[in-house]
């Protein structure tokens, strides 16, 4: 009672103390991995009182807890939320580990595909762990760190998430976007009370043989933690690295030689194995006696999880899909275990590992690596402090695991099916998402520094209001972003008439109880995620002011959208005002027309015609919750009048011409309008549930067939006598049944409808039809919609309570 909402900014008053954290919202990034390095990716978002981990990976190129991210310089009970970007170690890997293990609280999301990859491979990661084992298996992960009841429990905590699906979590919304980097891969955007941050991930902006490239949000986050694996480098045109790939495995092959392509086992391995299936193909007979072998125990499980996901692909997979599963491989053999390799001859072998720090793919380096036929073919990044990053350098010689030194003779080839943007993408990607803090991570020390100094000068030739700050934190280093603190009130409170203030009728026994006095007037204020209660007195002592907004839109409409607008806005609410309509404006002969509408009495339009034929809509409204999502609706219609019929259901004449009318003449002329729809309306529905056969018009006077007996409403009898002539009159007949609707004036624009049939169940069938039909076009009334009550959250009862 008595309460009227009112949408107002709060903005800062002059600062009353230098330290006052009210007068600025800061957000702590902080890098517990991945700051500047590759590997372990964690990163602890702090704002307005809520905590965000993004991603819980593990080192590749570390063994057991050295491998974790540095979880304990945290107090990890207190995070709100774990967002998890894709399936890849380096991201995921720890997540067990922080459920199981510590005294992490929050809740999981990952996408559904990267949920079904991560189970597969952390258990066959767990099994292949040594018994006991201290240290971590490269292969993926640390299994010391947890066993597979961990595993189990730590699973039934994940909640997935689809692309694009908006979820609310701990007072934070997010969502996230195709990142194009692996099978369900996604970026993550965040919205704590309208500031946002948007984390990358690992992400690829470049169509693969499965893979749809990333998406670019449309929405433009404050901040952006962005993956810079790649540096400065630019990736060479795909189709040269696919030559080069292919080529160089055909050049060793030739000469006898194997060639070895350390691969994580789920990923890059499916992308090159299409690669290879398809080579082999065309090159026919020549290397159909070269046997390609992908040695992985995943390799079944993993195509099964190929296979289910792929629709989450792109069109060339699922152009592919019309003639055979494309992940169902016709040269490509899976090898279980290394000693059903024929290793006489020539071979291809994809084998995980891709680091070579143990497991197969080390294995065959160890047993290939001193003959110069063969090869090994990096085809990802290599991560620091990992064999395949030693091999870039090409040394003489290399450890084996068994303490062995080993000649290395083979040839090393790195050809880049990384999925990771280049320096060029990079760029490109900020600029289009215009952010206006850039945080670097995911990327070696030196890489990330080139890459910084990069994007600086290049955002130098940027417009000023586009230019970045850009931040390139170490772990254990925070970045502050600022911004300015803004409140928003969701209603105010007034006293009423007789000067004693009501509040919170409904649980007075509450408020007596916990108060015993009445409530000043004030405002519900949303500040840092919390709902508070000002009084007026209170906001006079705070740095809050209230600031009330008019809210001005203008449109330009096309000639159709002109023309149809009064009559699209009359059957669309209840009450719409005329206020005034000139034709031809003698005073001002820049104008041609002037169109004064008043819309529920909140949202005031202007149409203008201009000399040059030009129509303009200007709204004006007060911010509040009501007219804003008015103004929305107005702005929507008049967009879309004369342009696409709305709904598809009153599309006959949306276009019609309703021609300013001046205010006497307008009730005639929109009156047929308003009619024609509602019967065009109620004529499709009746024709598609009966058939046109069965659907009849009749001529609008009242049948007097004594056979069939109107059933009328005993209190409808009086009005039904008054009624003038029925405005449409059909038959429908059904099952040997008949039945006829008609339609009154029920005081324009509603209508009455009555159906008449000796067949109950069809009357009853009829009449619930045009019931629904009929309040479904009636306009909507929401004229003196912000008296209605609302309930107040049970913070705000709290906050006075404390407050008094
Ligand atoms: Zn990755
Ligand atoms: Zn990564």
């Amino acid at each position: 009672k008595n309460i009227a909402y009112s949408v107002v900014m709060l903005q800062q008053q002059k600062r009353a103390h230098k330290n006052d954290d009210a007068l600025e919202d800061v957000m702590t990034i902080l890098p517990l991995g991945a700051g500047q390095e590759v590997g372990r990716s964690c990163h602890l978002i702090t704002f307005r009182g809520r905590s965000i981990l993004l991603d819980c990976g593990l080192h590749p190129g570390r063994q057991g807890v050295d491998a974790l991210p540095f979880l304990d310089a945290i107090d990890v009970s207190t995070i709100d939320l774990l967002l998890v970007s894709h399936f890849h170690i380096d991201h995921a890997a720890g997540v067990p580990y922080l459920t199981e293990k510590t005294g992490f609280k929050g809740r999981i999301f990952m996408t559904h595909a990267t949920k079904s990859v991560l189970r597969v491979l952390l258990s066959d990661s767990i099994r292949l762990a040594p018994r006991g084992a201290t240290s971590a298996d490269t292969t993926g992960g640390g299994f010391a760190l947890y066993d597979e009841a961990d595993l189990a429990a730590c699973m039934d905590r994940i909640e997935v998430i689809d692309f694009h699906q908006v979820v609310e979590a701990a007072g934070i919304k997010f969502w996230c976007y195709n990142a194009g980097h692996v099978l369900g891969a996604a970026m993550f955007m965040i919205d704590a009370g309208g500031t946002k941050l948007l984390y990358t991930g690992d992400y690829s902006l470049e169509e693969d043989r499965h893979l749809m490239p990333a998406e670019v949000p449309r929405v433009s986050p404050d901040v952006l933690i962005m993956e810079c694996t790649y540096g400065t480098q630019k990736h060479e045109a795909r189709d040269v690295r696919e030559a080069l790939f292919v080529s160089t495995i055909e050049r060793v092959v030739q000469r006898g030689g194997r060639v070895l392509l350390p691969v994580f086992a789920l990923g890059r391995a499916q992308e090159l194995l299409l690669i290879l299936e398809e080579h082999w193909r065309d090159r026919g007979l020549e290397l159909s006696r070269v046997p390609v072998y992908y040695a992985s125990k995943l390799a079944t499980r993993a195509l099964r999880v190929y296979q289910t996901y792929v629709n989450m692909m792109n069109a060339h997979v699922q152009r592919q899909l019309d003639v055979a599963n494309p992940f169902q491989f016709n040269t490509v053999q899976n090898l279980a275990r290394l000693d059903e390799l024929d290793d006489s001859g020539p071979c291809v072998v994809l084998a995980s590992p891709g680091m070579l720090q143990s497991g197969v793919s080390r294995q065959l380096f160890e047993r290939w690596c001193s003959d110069n036929r063969n090869a090994v073919v990096l085809a990802g990044y290599a991560v620091e402090g990992t064999l395949a990053k030693q091999l870039a350098t090409e040394p003489e010689e290399i450890t084996a695991l068994d303490g062995r030194i080993l000649k290395r003779n083979c040839t090393v080839v790195s050809v880049s099916f990384s999925a990771h943007t280049d320096y060029k993408q990079n760029a490109t990607f900020v600029r289009a998402t215009s952010p206006g803090a850039v945080i670097l991570v995911h990327g070696e020390k030196h890489e990330m520094n080139r890459f910084k100094n990069q994007l600086l000068s290049d955002a130098n030739k940027w417009p000023p209001e586009d230019r970045p700050t850009v931040s390139s934190p170490e772990n254990g280093q925070k970045v502050l972003v600022r911004f300015p603190a803004d409140a928003k009130v969701l209603l105010r409170h007034g006293a009423d008439e007789k000067g004693d203030q009501t509040f919170f009728d409904s649980n007075k026994r509450q408020r007596t109880a916990s108060l015993n006095k009445t409530i000043d007037p004030g405002v519900l204020v949303v500040k840092e995620l919390q709902t508070t209660f000002y009084t007026d007195a209170q906001l006079d002592a705070s740095t809050l002011t209230v600031v009330e907004i008019d809210q001005t839109l203008r449109l330009r409409l096309s000639a159709a959208a002109a023309e149809g607008l009064l009559s699209a806005l009359r059957r669309t609410f209840y009450d719409v005002k005329l206020e005034s309509a000139e034709s031809s404006l003698r005073n001002d002969p820049k104008l041609q027309r002037l169109l004064k509408l008043n819309v529920c009495g909140h949202v005031s339009c202007l149409l203008i015609t201009d000399e040059h034929a030009q129509n303009h809509l200007i709204l004006n409204w007060r911010a509040a919750p009501v007219s804003d999502v008015l103004a929305d609706a107005v702005a929507y219609l008049a967009l879309h009048t004369g342009k696409v019929p709305t709904a598809g259901l009153l599309s006959t004449d949306c276009c019609a011409p309703s021609s300013y009318p001046p205010p006497e003449q307008e009730e005639q002329q929109q009156l047929p309008d308003t009619y024609s729809i509602v019967f065009n309306l109620v004529k499709k529905t009746l024709i598609d549930h009966f058939g046109s056969d069965l659907v009849e018009v009749l001529p609008n006077e009242i049948d007097h067939n004594p056979d069939i007996k109107p059933m009328i409403d005993e209190n409808e009898e009086e009005a039904h006598q008054n009624d003038p002539v029925p405005l449409l009159r059909l038959r429908i007949i059904h099952d040997e049944a008949s039945a006829i609707c008609t339609l009154f004036d029920h005081g324009a624009p509603r209508f009455r409808v009555d159906v008449a049939s000796d067949d109950d169940a069809l009357r009853h069938r009829l009449q619930r039809l045009l019931t629904h039909i009929l309040a479904a076009s009636t306009p909507i009334d929401v004229t003196g919609r912000e008296t209605s009550t609302f309930t107040f959250p049970p913070d705000a009862i709290k906050a006075v309570s404390q407050d008094n």
